[in-house]
């Protein structure tokens, strides 16, 4: 169990921040989350202290900065139980460790009638960039059906894999209606195939454990602001010997061992030839600090009352005549619309009593192709949210009614 009231003690923003005079509930968490003091502290002792470039003095100052930076990459590689440390790439996110991916991976490999799979559920940043390779390369997207519910199944993986499936791109937990997938019978049934698993880690990195040898996944992409830690950092992680085939998509220094002027160039070894050029070394260090915080607390933990939220959440809304809930089951964000409210005007009527709601489509523009409704609101927890603040938005969404007189 959770001592919640002391861990919101660790967030600046849960002690003292009001939104229109309401001190703030914020249940946005899927966008990004608040920071505990010790990330914060993290990255301004940094700053304040050892601000020297990573991987590139001969001098302490740098060796410290060069040792607290691979600290990070440890602490990382143990959170998502890599096998190696060489496994973990230091990104500015998701968006771009995917993209990394599709075009360091997919546009080397993929050749014309291939078959990338994805779900009408993924965000935007898992969706762009295989529609752009598949277009350069010839291959094909085609989507694994959702079922009634919303959630991906291994029943649907199987119907849509074909000969030609080459990649499987897909989120562990989706963004809006919060399905978990279950990732290692996917990644089980596609490696008899032979076919890549690219894994979307964004909402499910920072709410459960990652295991990323158990579940088998061969890519994995998370943001380090949506788990507590600074914003323009994340992971790209990839088994090494895929990591040795994908081609960086960023050259420049520190990713070379050498080159002539004859432009024969030889790339380091993985994760360094992907990470050219310096690095955002405040955030890989916050992230560091973050994924300490996050281990101390325990995921299993986290994910364990951000359930029971969830659940108590959806309970209180089921008994609202107002109120439509379009992912009852989920494990993930609670999507719904206050009924005959647009979406956005009942986000701001939740800004007005200081609660941060979500509004629109969450960056998933396909998924009213599923969901037969153009917007919607989401609300997403994090380990700091309470019953009483979920007990608040309760009440706001009674009165979302206040838009229909
Ligand atoms: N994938 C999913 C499922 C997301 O929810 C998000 C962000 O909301 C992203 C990818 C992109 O993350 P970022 O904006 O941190 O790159």
């Amino acid at each position: 169990m959770l001592d919640v009231e002391s861990i919101r003690k660790d967030f600046p923003m849960l002690n003292g921040k009001t939104m229109h005079d309401h001190p703030l509930i914020y249940l946005d968490n899927g966008a990004t989350t608040l920071k505990p003091q010790a990330v914060i502290d993290a990255v301004c002792d940094y700053l304040t202290h050892y601000s020297g470039n990573a991987h590139r003095g001969d001098y302490d100052l740098s060796h410290e900065v060069d040792e607290r930076f691979e600290d990070a990459r440890r602490l990382i590689k143990d959170f998502i139980n890599a096998a190696r440390v060489e496994e973990i790439v230091f990104t500015s996110g998701s968006t771009d460790s995917l993209n990394m991916i599709a075009y360091g991976y997919g546009l080397n490999h993929l050749q014309a009638g291939d078959e990338i799979l994805l779900t009408v559920a993924e965000h935007a940043s898992n969706t762009l960039p295989w529609f752009d390779v598949a277009n350069k390369v010839g291959a094909i997207v085609h989507y694994i059906d959702l079922d009634e519910t919303g959630s991906l199944t291994l029943e649907n993986v199987k119907k849509a894999v074909t000969e030609k499936t080459k990649i499987i791109a897909i989120a562990e937990v989706t963004n809006v209606l919060g399905y978990d997938a279950p990732m290692k019978e996917i990644c089980n049934y596609a490696h008899e195939r032979e076919i890549i698993v690219v894994a979307d880690g964004a909402q499910s990195v920072p709410h459960q454990v990652t295991d990323v040898q158990a579940s088998g996944v061969d890519f994995l992409a998370f943001s380090g602001h949506k788990m507590c830690g600074p914003t323009g950092v994340g992971i790209m992680y990839g088994k090494y010997d895929l990591l040795c085939e994908t081609k960086p998509t960023r050259l420049g220094g520190g990713s070379n061992s050498r080159y002539n002027s004859c432009g024969v160039v030889t790339l380091k070894n993985p994760p360094y030839k992907f990470e050219a050029g310096t690095p955002n070394i405040e955030g890989v260090i916050g992230l560091g600090a973050a994924v300490e915080y996050l281990s101390k607390i325990g995921m299993d933990n986290i994910c364990a009352h951000e359930k029971e939220l969830r659940q108590y959440c959806i309970k209180k809304m089921q008994e609202l005549d107002n109120v439509e809930i379009y992912n009852v089951h989920s494990d993930g964000a609670v999507a719904f619309n206050i009924k005959g409210v647009f979406s956005q005007d009942a986000a701001s009527l939740f800004n007005t009593y200081g609660i941060a709601v979500r509004a629109g489509q969450h960056c998933a523009k396909i998924l009213d192709e599923f969901l037969n409704v153009s917007t919607t609101l989401r609300v997403s927890f994090y380990f700091y949210n309470t019953k009483e603040e979920i007990d608040q938005f309760i009440e706001v969404c009674k009165k979302g009614d206040d838009f229909l007189d």
